[in-house]
């Protein structure tokens, strides 16, 4: 199915795919195979989570990239990974690692480590994609680039002014702090109270 998707968008179109830990290692060592020759770019999260050893086999064996997510949260896993000799990339995410810095420090031992880098989202609202946009735009490069679209997918937002995305990017706001303003009355609008 990817691969006619592939081959009917041709190669100047990068398809990847996230597999969120379905696959057994055998499973995605016949998977992967058929992705590389299909001319897919990258394999997200192939096998569970917690299943380092085949994380790293994997990445040694195909020329295809490898993307940890569940795999790393914080910069400890990423130690981890990085010393059993993983070789893919790692998906940054703010929620993961626990603010700003932390997906921060998760980047540096990437760049220590030579593991390359992708700006992930857990499809946050305009004030949490800000936020990972102004770390992200801090890192001289994120190889696999970013998927900041979670405020594409709102059909309304809490800010006075959404974010500006045109051709396939995203500006990075320049006024203090987030750059954003909040919509007081649209704030107060989708509050829930507890009952
Ligand atoms: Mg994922």
């Amino acid at each position: 199915h990817v691969g006619k998707i592939k081959a009917a968008l041709g190669d100047d179109v990068s398809i990847r795919v996230d597999v969120n830990q379905a696959w057994s290692e055998s499973q995605a060592t016949y998977g992967m195979a058929a992705l590389q020759e299909a001319g897919i770019d990258l394999v997200e999260q192939p096998t569970p989570a917690k299943d380092f050893a085949s994380l790293v086999r994997l990445s040694k064996k195909f020329n295809i990239g490898i993307l940890a997510d569940e795999s790393i949260a914080d910069s400890t896993d990423t130690l981890l990974l990085a010393q059993q000799g993983f070789t893919g990339s790692v998906a940054l995410k703010i929620g993961k690692a626990g603010g700003l810095f932390g997906a921060l420090d998760v980047a540096a031992v990437c760049n220590a480590a030579g593991i390359g880098l992708y700006g992930g989202t857990l499809l946050e609202g305009t004030v949490g994609t800000t936020a990972a946009l102004h770390a992200w735009s801090t890192l001289p490069v994120i190889e696999f680039g970013t998927e900041m679209f979670g405020p594409l997918l709102q059909c309304d937002d809490i800010v006075k002014s959404p974010l500006n995305y045109h051709n396939f990017g995203v500006e990075v706001p320049t006024t203090a702090g987030l750059g954003l303003e909040i919509d007081e009355d649209k704030l107060r609008q989708y509050t829930r109270k507890a009952k």
